[in-house]
Order: structure tokens, then C-alpha cells, then sequence
């Protein structure tokens, strides 16, 4: 009977055998022998994976040599088909009763009772084969003994993948990552991109598998352990942005798994069997990979998911390797690929080097899509198992405008997507060389270009896009991206170092728009029936105002001897924008009293995004110092049309008559009374809804900054007095949208859209 130095013995024969000048059967036949003397077998059998789903035996002892090669089953079929498709140890005392059982004469298996058969697998948990032992007697096969064959099994893997036992022109290694490979995700951030893969989280290869020193490789083990758990505790407990969200459940996860007696007690015992600390990890590791592939249930899969993951992290502690890529040597085009991501890690990367991200998971509304949105990278997600198929430095295709993933692509769509790219690089330049050509229309109106901002990472963009200002910068997200309520202070060198980036340009700051998607870490979840339109910007601020009071304490102390622009977000009605502006006027009074230096000049202005404010349009203009209109909500709430759900993603129109003559009658009443008016919604940065924003008399837009070079581009050909009395004739029209009658103004007259 095999005891724990059984398989130790088997893995020093096998390092024996392998520096032995013989061919690879050869190889293969001394260790069914060597496996079966010490397992106190009579059979041992290796079975291999042959191309087209077959297994094949590959050597024996024991059974019928003249079976070698020529005995086949197909996957699922027998014991062996069984072990192989379930990639699980069968234990049977009794094998011909099994319903499973296959009988081949050529064998000459008849004799034998009981067998064992434990499924090869390699790293990244495909099946190789399977490696069987039989006995005549009814036999049960201990713990010990699974083990130790599970053992032997992972080593044999090894060498089967390196080559050394098999050609691998003959046996199924599994996806050998060399061919192209397609997926779709979802586009959370638009654009192309093209460079080599770089994995967030590296993979580490285990080079050395049969421990030398049994116990000192416990010791590692243990220690990595430990390590682990503090390092993941240590992260849980720092509640750092990079951890935010999503982020936060899977370390909570791995938590779990890392406090886990049954996977700490497996990767024990796989170590006591005579593997490395690291072979044991990947030991273990194989069996979930492997248990993940047949999981159907999404659940569960996620769960293996991160045990997965606490694996690979685990070997890293191992191996003394960082976390993240973040502080290695980037390719200069890195496409970054990981399963979620944090804000603050993403921030972690060169951007200078970074220019895309695709994720197995995450969602449009993560924190780590508002950066990369600020990066100006396109980002995909959801795109399912292509962790599975990414080898870092393959060549990879980011396509944030179809969602697709081209990875290790083919010559000819790599040389359509090199054109795709420069004529791109051709349109940014026409654009860039724009930058400084004044916003004016055709028949001479002035057009102010201004960009949407909320990060630091954003303001470079002023100077490359040529905008004037910013229009809005949601000061949300910063509060979104820290782990903590940031201080006063914090937030005064932010603001103030906005404005010194602006370098005079106009900032408008808009107080906190939180509630609805835009949730803090650090803060309680509401959760809310309707949270669009529950407590959230104005209506929390004003609940709460020492919050709305400190921020605004903030920006006015930032804009000291300067102009502060400040608005606030979902205004319903006057009386809400004047108890805000009271908290001003009290801030003001409070910088006065302590004697700092005031800002030059302060403008309180509004944002119009909820439709009843809209009836109170004299009122608004005589309290406001500017209105801001905020299209994505305005829509929402005109239509009652959730903006962010995809079923109705095209179901009502921008450009709809309703939509148009609500916009018009708030320009006519702002020009009227002469409050400028600006549009900092999406449609800003559309070329043909500008064009029609423009029509409807709107003579300032804010936008993201890759709008601004088409938008202007659009403007510099357009008669605005024309399109004017052409949308005029429209606004009686009934008809679901006005998009193609604006699109053939646009053809007609050759306007850029
Ligand atoms: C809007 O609603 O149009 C807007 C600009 O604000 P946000 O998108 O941040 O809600
Ligand atoms: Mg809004």
C-alpha cells in the first residue's frame, strides 16, 4: 500500500527517467512501471487526448502491450472516457459494475476488479488525458493514494506539454493560443486601438513542480499563506478606491477561499505528496480550472472564478512577484486586459503607454470607465472568457465602437484596422489643426466650444481639443474615486489646481450630483425604488447642507482672486436654486469675516435638466446668473425614458419635435432676458444634433473633448441663419423625429456631420 513517500519516490524516478538518454515511449512505458510497483499495482495506464476527442493509450503496464496505440475511446466513453470528460478521480472497488464500464478485449483487462483513474491535467486546466491504476482484488483505493496519483498526474502533465514523453504532433495539448480569436463584449468607452497584451494581473509560470526539501516547501507554502490573508485584509481594511465596487465582493470572496480549511488542507497535502509550494498551487489550481469549464451554473462559476484568481495571486506571494503590471516595464502600445478593475488602479498605469482596456466583467457605470473615459481609451467589457484566451505580449485589437476583441489577428485585419486607424490619426490631425480657428459660422455667428471634465487627468485635454473652457466639471467623480470623504484641503488643491490648468479659461464646477448611479464607496446604499428620481444632487445637498456648504467653502477659497463659476444639478423648481444660493452668499459672507481673499468674481448658475423648472423660466433668469442644460436628464424625464436602459436606448429621438421645441422656448427665454445659456449634455458633441442645438439659437456647447475638432469642423460650414428658418418650418411637424430632414439639410448644404 502506498504511503506519503510513494509518490515522493515515484516523482524522484520520474526526474531519474527524464535525464535518462531514451526515447519518450520509453520514457513513458519506465513510468507506468515505476507508478504501478510503487501504487502496489498490478495495471498502470496512461490514456492521452488524441486530436478529434479521442484518448488513446499511450503506455501500460499490466495490460496487453499490443494495446498500446491501438486501443481508443472516445470522450465520456468508459471509466477512463468518464474520468477524462469529467476531469474527476473515479475510486471504484468494483470497475465492471460501473455503468460507465467499456469493456476492450485487446486489453486483456479482464481480470481486473478495482481502478482507480485520476484525469492530466495541464496548467489552465485542460485535460490531457488520464492516468489509471487496477488491481485484481476489490480494492479501495485510499485517500492517500488519490492523492498521490493526483500528484503524479500534475507532473506528468508537465511533461507531456514540454514534449519530453509524447510528439505533440500526436496528443491534444488543449488551445495552444496561436490562432485568432474573436469576442464581444460591450463598449463602456469608444475608440480603436492596437498594441500588446498586458495582463493586470500577470500569470506565473511554475518552472519547478517535485520539491526537493518536503518540509522546507510547507514552510513556503505556509508563509505564502499568511502572507496572502494579510496582504487581502490589509487591502479590505485600507477601503481603497482601487476596491471599490465590484472589486470589493471578489476580495471579499477571496477572503473567504484564503481563510478556507479545504483549500489550505489541499494544497497541505499536495505538498506532502512531494510537489513544490508552487506545484501544489497549480495542483490545485488545475482542479478548479477544470471544475470551472464544466460548471454551467454563473454562480458557481464566478465562485471558481475566484478561487482561480486567489491562486494565481497566491503564486505571486510565491514567487515574490507584484500584484499588478502596473509598476512593470509596459510595452508602448499596452492593451490592458484584467476581469474587474478599480478606478485608482487603472490610474496606477502609465497613460503614456495605455491604450486600451478590456475586461471580462464591470459595467458601463463603474468608476473605472468614468477614468477610462477621462484617459480617453476605449474600454470593453463583458467580454466572456477572454482571460482564457489572452497570452501577455499577443497582438490585440481594441474595438470600443463594435465592442469587438481581435486578439492574434489575422494579417489582413490587422492591415484594415492599420487604415481604419490612420485615417483616424489623419481626421485627429485635421482636427487638431483646427484647435486654434475660431468657432464661427458661416454667416458669421460665434459658437463657444467648451469640454465636460471631472478628473485631473482630463484638463490636458483643454489645450489639445482647443476648447474654450469647461462647461462642467462633475466634481462627483472625484468624490466617486476616493476612499474616503476627501478633506477640505483636498478638495481646495484640487479645485485650485483645475483652475491653474484652465490657465483662465472658464471652469463651471457643478456641486455634487450623487444619488442615483453615481454612488459613493464610503457611503450607505439607499437603495431606492426609482434612485433617478429619488434623493439625489440638489435634493440630498440641500437635506444635508453642511456637505453642499463645504464644498462650495472649497471652490471658493480655490478660486481666491480668481473667477469661480459654480452651478447646481437637478434643479425641479426656483426655490431650490435660491436656498442654494443662500449657502453661497453665507460661504461668501464667512470668507469675508475671516478675512481671506474672496474670488473676483463668483456666477451661480443652474442646471435645467428636470422639465419643471422649465415653467418657471422668468423666475430661473432673474435668480441665475447662467442655465445649464443638462440634455441626458432633460430627456429622461421628458420622455420618462430611463437613460440608462438598452431597450429603450433608441426608442425616442433627440432630435424629436417634443425634445426641440422644449429646447427652443428655453434658448428664446435665456437670449430674451440675456442670461447665457450653455447645452452640457451628450448631444452637445453629436455633430448633427449640435447642428440642430445651433438652429434652435443655442450659441454655447459643452462636450467631451474628442466632440469639439467634428463639431467645430461642422459649424465652420454651416449658415446658421439657413438652418434656423428651415427648423422653423419644422415645429409644427407631428412625425417622430426631424433626423432626416436635419440630415439632408446637412447633405444639401454640405455640412460635416
Ligand atoms: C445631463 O444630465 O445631461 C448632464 C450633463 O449631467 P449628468 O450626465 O452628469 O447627469
Ligand atoms: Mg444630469
Amino acid at each position: 500500500m502506498a504511503t506519503t513517500a510513494g509518490p515522493r519516490l515515484i516523482l524522484k524516478r520520474m526526474r531519474e527517467i527524464m535525464v535518462e538518454r531514451i526515447s519518450p515511449q520509453a520514457r513513458l512505458d519506465k513510468m507506468v512501471e515505476v507508478i504501478a510497483v510503487n501504487m502496489v499495482a498490478e495495471v498502470c495506464s496512461i490514456y492521452l487526448s488524441k486530436p478529434g476527442g479521442w484518448l488513446e493509450l499511450f503506455a501500460t503496464e499490466g495490460l496487453n502491450r499490443a494495446a498500446v496505440h491501438t486501443t481508443r475511446l472516445k470522450m465520456g466513453e468508459g471509466i477512463i472516457g468518464d474520468v477524462a470528460l469529467n476531469a474527476r478521480p473515479l475510486n471504484l472497488s468494483d470497475a465492471p459494475q460501473h455503468p460507465s464500464f467499456s469493456y476492450r478485449p485487446e486489453t486483456g483487462e479482464d481480470p481486473y476488479q478495482s481502478m482507480l483513474g485520476v484525469p492530466i491535467i495541464r496548467s489552465g486546466g485542460t485535460t490531457l488525458g488520464v492516468l489509471a491504476v487496477q488491481n485484481k482484488t476489490h480494492r479501495h483505493y485510499g485517500e492517500e493514494e488519490v492523492e498521490a496519483l493526483l500528484t503524479v498526474a500534475t507532473v506528468l502533465a508537465e511533461l507531456v506539454v514540454s514534449g519530453s514523453l509524447v510528439d505533440l504532433a500526436e496528443v491534444d495539448i488543449g488551445p495552444k493560443h496561436d490562432r485568432p480569436w474573436r469576442g464581444q463584449g460591450v463598449s463602456f468607452c469608444e475608440g480603436i486601438a492596437m498594441g500588446r497584451a498586458v495582463l493586470h494581473e500577470p500569470r506565473v509560470k511554475v518552472e519547478k513542480l517535485i520539491a526537493d526539501d518536503v518540509i522546507a516547501e510547507r514552510d513556503r507554502l505556509d508563509l505564502a499563506i499568511v502572507d496572502l490573508r494579510t496582504s487581502i485584509d490589509a487591502m479590505l481594511s485600507t477601503d481603497d478606491t482601487a476596491i471599490a465596487g465590484e472589486s470589493r465582493e471578489v476580495l471579499e470572496a477571496y477572503r473567504m477561499f484564503a481563510h478556507d480549511r479545504g483549500w489550505t488542507n489541499r494544497l497541505r497535502e499536495a505538498v506532502t505528496s512531494g510537489l513544490t509550494a508552487e506545484g501544489a498551487v497549480e495542483r490545485v489550481q488545475n482542479d478548479t480550472r477544470a471544475r470551472m469549464a464544466r460548471q454551467t451554473d454563473s454562480l458557481m462559476r464566478e465562485r471558481l472564478h475566484d478561487l482561480d484568481d486567489l491562486a494565481n495571486r497566491l503564486l505571486r506571494h510565491l514567487m515574490g512577484k507584484a500584484d499588478t503590471s502596473a509598476h512593470e516595464a509596459l510595452p508602448a502600445d499596452t492593451v490592458l486586459f484584467a476581469r474587474t478593475m478599480g478606478p485608482a488602479e487603472l490610474l496606477d498605469y502609465d497613460r503614456t503607454k495605455l491604450r486600451a482596456l478590456i475586461l471580462e466583467e464591470g459595467s458601463p457605470t463603474s468608476h473605472v470607465s468614468i477614468v477610462a473615459r477621462a484617459l480617453d481609451i476605449p474600454l470593453i467589457g463583458r467580454v466572456e472568457g477572454v482571460l482564457d484566451q489572452i497570452e501577455s505580449g499577443d497582438w490585440v485589437i481594441a474595438d470600443g465602437d463594435t465592442a469587438d476583441v481581435h486578439m492574434r489577428p489575422a494579417h489582413d485585419v490587422r492591415e484594415a484596422y492599420r487604415h481604419k486607424l490612420a485615417l483616424r490619426a489623419q481626421r485627429q490631425a485635421a482636427y487638431a489643426a483646427m484647435r486654434l480657428v475660431p468657432a464661427v459660422t458661416k454667416d458669421g455667428e460665434r459658437v463657444k466650444l467648451l469640454m465636460n471634465a471631472g478628473l485631473l487627468a482630463d484638463l490636458p485635454h483643454l489645450e489639445e481639443a482647443g476648447a474654450e473652457g469647461i462647461g462642467l466639471f462633475r466634481t462627483e467623480l472625484q468624490f466617486m474615486i476616493s476612499h474616503e470623504m476627501p478633506r477640505l484641503k483636498q478638495l481646495v488643491d484640487l479645485y485650485s489646481a483645475v483652475l491653474d490648468g484652465a490657465a483662465g479659461r472658464q471652469v463651471v464646477f457643478r456641486t455634487l450630483d450623487l444619488g442615483g448611479d453615481k454612488v459613493l464607496p464610503y457611503a450607505r446604499p439607499l437603495n431606492e425604488e426609482n434612485p433617478a428620481m429619488g434623493w439625489r444632487a440638489i435634493r440630498m445637498t440641500l437635506d444635508r447642507p453642511a456637505l453642499l456648504r463645504y464644498q462650495i467653502r472649497a471652490l471658493l477659497k480655490a478660486g481666491a482672486g480668481r473667477d469661480v463659476d459654480l452651478m447646481f444639478p437637478m434643479v425641479a423648481e426656483v426655490a431650490e436654486f435660491r436656498a442654494a444660493r443662500k449657502l453661497v452668499d453665507r460661504e461668501l459672507e464667512r470668507l469675508a469675516r475671516t478675512g481671506e481673499t474672496p474670488p473676483r468674481k463668483v456666477r451661480v448658475g443652474s442646471m435645467l435638466e428636470v422639465p419643471a423648472l422649465a415653467f418657471q423660466m422668468p423666475a430661473l433668469l432673474a435668480a441665475a446668473d447662467f442655465v445649464s442644460i443638462g440634455s441626458n436628464d432633460l430627456m429622461q424625464f421628458l420622455f420618462a425614458s430611463d437613460r440608462g436602459n438598452p431597450r429603450l436606448g433608441g426608442r425616442y429621438d433627440l432630435l424629436s419635435p417634443p425634445m426641440l421645441n422644449f429646447l427652443k422656448g428655453i434658448a428664446d427665454a435665456a437670449r430674451a432676458r440675456g442670461v447665457p445659456v450653455t447645452l452640457c449634455g451628450e448631444m452637445a458633441g453629436r455633430p448633427l444634433e449640435a447642428m440642430a442645438l445651433i438652429g434652435l439659437g443655442f450659441r454655447s456647447l459643452s462636450m467631451v473633448p474628442a466632440s469639439i475638432g467634428p463639431v467645430k469642423q461642422m459649424l465652420l460650414s454651416l449658415n446658421s441663419g439657413q438652418l434656423s428658418s428651415f427648423m422653423a418650418g419644422l415645429q409644427a411637424s407631428t412625425d417622430h423625429s426631424l433626423r432626416e430632414q436635419l440630415k439632408q439639410f446637412a447633405i444639401n448644404e454640405r455640412v460635416p456631420i
